[in-house]
């Protein structure tokens, strides 16, 4: 998203766009049905032709589908024709890349990189799926896919490039289910970025390999920009990474689930629902001199008859939180309760960090439907804001909310990278439709901000934008990494 790009719909290339466009397939210039082999034969035969799921319901396609039309039917979205076919949620290839290229050496990246990008290609990377904005999919591009570099494996004594240290590493590839292909190049947040900051700042390697068909190791030794670039500064864009070198901390020993429900009275009607925001409103406030005095972890807040719950990673959660919230005056204290609302708070400790996180993570089934829409929140949003103001956006919308500060904030500047510099004065990063209007200026996480956002720039990048744009045009001359989610034709403009 670094460039503008637009689409338009299939047409065939004419003179003015040839140059700026990437090819599709009806382009004059688009390979010969014989060059794909030539291609695939040079790779060891890594190369995938794709076929929509529901190729076998489309009539007269030119596609060889492997799944008959009934079990497309049955367990995915439909192709136009067929009965039960909803013109809204109807099959559409849409972001399909043409081949994939099932990589499991950097040599065949490199091959298959080069060969697209002589030929304007465009190319995808796709390590797990997961991207919530579909940046991992392209229409009529090369797919490289780098599930197979997973590995994982520790280093007690990694020598470090520029300093005369060790450091205890762990030597990793693509990743499970969020991978890190994304995850790292987008910031990487979790529960324990309060404690050590974001995942970005904690590489010290990486295997690269470029759509130039180069293969490089970036570090603080070699390849710098390109380093910073890859550790926040946006997946996908730069070049291709196969291996990560990564610092190692030990896990929390002490973790602890604090439950905290509010409830307005049944009864009440307007006043208690109007209270329980309020109580909402203090937990929020309370949240940044809580995190400073040691408080970790994450947290999900949720309306309805959903129960509020933070899940916190510090062993004295309770000892905290409740003393800041009496302070700060609020109308409602943890289990004192209220006129208008019940506030019930728990803690337990779990057995251990692997327990808690997959207690707080979500279901990982595929196929989900939402647009998240992450906004960053400092110490100015949450104490600055009036409660009134403050109670207006959490009704807007309410949703996951992740703390950060203050290691984040305290991250050493070699450690930086490209990650936006918004994230030095978030407390949290806040997913919410509307929570724009809450904080105009401090922007958003990538990864899970809403894709459409026509600030992008200023709100995913900050103030490396150019920078960034430099490293591209040194690492990706040909533009063929492009992370637009969508169908049709691929054109710069100026
Ligand atoms: C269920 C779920 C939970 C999540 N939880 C968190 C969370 O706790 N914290 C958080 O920070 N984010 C979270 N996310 C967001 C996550 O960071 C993004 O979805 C991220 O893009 C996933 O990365 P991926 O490589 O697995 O996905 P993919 O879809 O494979 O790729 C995502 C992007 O990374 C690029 N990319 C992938 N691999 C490489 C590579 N090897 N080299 C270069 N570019 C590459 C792709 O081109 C694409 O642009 C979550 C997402 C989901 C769906």
């Amino acid at each position: 998203m670094l460039h503008l790009i637009f689409w338009s719909a299939l047409c065939l290339t004419s003179p003015m766009v040839a140059g700026r466009c990437k090819n599709i397939p009806v382009d004059v210039t688009w390979p010969f049905d014989t060059d794909w082999p030539s291609l695939n034969a040079s790779i060891g035969g890594h190369l995938l032709r794709t076929v929509p799921a529901a190729a076998s319901c489309w009539p007269n396609g030119h596609f060889e589908p492997s799944i008959s039309c009934n079990t497309v039917q049955s367990h995915s979205c439909l192709p136009p024709n067929v009965t039960g076919y909803v013109h809204d949620l109807g099959c559409t290839t849409r972001g399909l890349p043409t081949y994939i290229v099932n990589a499991t050496t950097e040599t065949q990246i490199a091959t298959a990189s080069k060969w697209a990008a002589d030929r304007s290609i465009r190319i995808v990377i796709k390590c797990t799926g997961h991207d919530l904005n579909g940046r991992s999919s392209g229409a009529f591009a090369l797919s490289i896919w780098t599930h197979n570099f997973r590995q994982l494996r520790r280093d007690i004594s990694w020598k470090h490039p520029t300093k005369n240290i060790t450091e205890d590493v762990y030597i990793v590839g693509s990743g499970q289910h969020v991978g890190l292909g994304g995850y790292i190049q987008g910031s990487g947040h979790g529960p324990l970025s309060r404690t050590y900051g974001l995942a970005a700042s904690h590489v010290l390697q990486m295997s690269v390999v470029t759509t130039q068909g180069e293969i490089l190791i970036a570090n603080d030794a070699q390849h710098q920009d390109l380093f910073w670039a890859l550790r926040g500064g946006g997946p996908g864009l730069y070049s291709l990474v196969t291996e990560y070198v990564l610092r190692h901390h030990p896990a929390p020993s002490n973790v602890t689930m604090t439950d905290l429900l509010i409830a307005p009275e049944a009864d009440r009607n307007n006043i208690s629902a109007e209270a329980s925001w309020k109580a909402a409103v203090s937990y929020l406030q309370a949240l940044p001199v809580l995190m400073d005095a040691g408080l970790a972890g994450a947290c999900m807040m949720s309306t309805a008859e959903t129960a509020v719950r933070f899940g916190f990673l510090f062993e004295a959660t309770t000892a905290f939180v409740r003393p800041v919230l009496a302070h700060n005056g609020h109308e409602s204290t943890p289990n004192s309760g209220s006129s208008a609302v019940t506030i019930t708070f728990s803690t337990s400790n779990v057995a251990n960090y692997t327990s808690c996180i997959s207690a707080i993570s979500g279901s990982n089934a595929a196929g989900g439907q939402s647009v998240v829409s992450i906004r960053l929140l400092g110490r100015r949003e949450l104490l600055g804001t009036s409660r009134t103001d403050m109670t207006s956006y959490l009704k807007t919308a309410l949703q996951a909310q992740n703390a950060t500060a203050p290691e984040v904030q305290q991250t050493p500047p070699g450690d930086w990278g490209a990650l936006l510099p918004a994230w030095r004065t978030a407390y949290l990063h806040f997913n919410a439709n509307g929570a724009t209007l809450w904080a105009p200026e401090l922007g958003a996480y990538m990864n899970e901000a809403i894709p459409f956002d026509s600030e992008f720039k200023r709100d995913f990048y900050g103030a490396n934008y150019d920078r960034l744009v430099q490293v591209k045009a040194n690492y990706d001359p040909s533009e063929s990494l492009l992370v637009l989610a969508d169908s049709g034709r691929l054109c710069r403009v100026d």
